[in-house]
């Protein structure tokens, strides 16, 4: 029927006159179930569903421990995604879920990219808030803002443009929502779809990086050495994905020197 905690609530293992953090084996007396409550009226038909049910014996095998995989299945193994899907909070799928996670994506960019949608990146505007006065490392603009930054400053549009200008055509656009609104939702083939994906997220991830290299005065590329650097990632990239020679994906790099190389 379940967990007994679930059926009556904390006063079920009083009514039964068993401990609460007590084994079924332990509500065993000898060939018998050691139960009380069959005057209960509340609890009268749960005591005769327990009274019907075979009494756990060793002569009925060894018990077992059993992983929980979902509301009605039990299984011998454990699972890491089935126990996730069990303890976290569920919310409304958000729109822009395919443009942070999709199979081609890098782990490490989709987790900047996140932080970018939820505007949790530590940009100047957001550091205010701590004392801290911090322009855009890239071109001076005194408010360096996640809008700023993607892409509505000079240096990362530049860049953004060189390398997604003839995916997007002209959709092509500094405005931040704008951008992301196309990268989640358009009508390109397959192939382009995946490559504006993978370099939103391509992007994103290295324009923060170039940013917090000038901060830290770790290091400073140009327009044309950040969209190399770029370039490079995705060719790694698609290179390390490993698919059938018919695959639907197998033209991916291909289409990219199409799409890159001639601009
Ligand atoms: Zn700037």
């Amino acid at each position: 029927m379940g967990r007994l905690m679930d059926i009556t609530g904390d006063v079920g293992t009083y009514y039964l006159g068993v401990a609460r953090t007590a084994r079924v084996s332990e509500a065993v007396l000898g060939q018998q179930w050691n139960i009380r409550g069959h005057r209960s009226r509340h609890y009268h038909a749960l005591h005769d569903r327990i009274q019907n049910e075979r009494v756990p014996l060793d002569e009925h095998g060894r018990d077992v421990v059993l992983w929980k995989h979902d509301e009605n299945t039990y299984k011998p193994h454990f699972s890491s995604s089935r126990t996730w899907e069990q303890v976290r909070v569920k919310k409304n799928k958000v729109v822009w879920s395919k443009s942070v996670w999709f199979s081609q994506g890098v782990p490490r960019y989709s987790f900047i990219v996140w932080l970018a949608i939820k505007d949790r990146l530590s940009t100047g505007v957001r550091m205010r808030a701590w004392g801290i006065q911090q322009g855009c490392l890239m071109c001076g603009e005194r408010d360096e803002s996640r809008d700023h930054i993607f892409f509505a400053c000079p240096f990362t549009f530049t860049v953004w443009n060189r390398l997604a200008g003839r995916l997007c055509g002209r959709w092509i656009n500094p405005d931040w929502s704008l951008t992301l609104q196309f990268v989640t939702r358009n009508t390109l083939s397959s192939l382009d779809k995946i490559l504006v994906q993978m370099l939103f997220q391509t992007c994103i991830y290295y324009m923060w990086k170039e940013r917090n290299d000038r901060r830290h005065q770790k290091g400073y590329h140009s327009t044309e050495q950040a969209i190399r650097i770029i370039d490079k990632a995705i060719r790694n990239r698609i290179s390390s994905l490993r698919y059938k020679p018919d695959h639907k994906l197998a033209g991916l790099i291909q289409r990219w020197f199409e799409v890159f190389d001639n601009t």
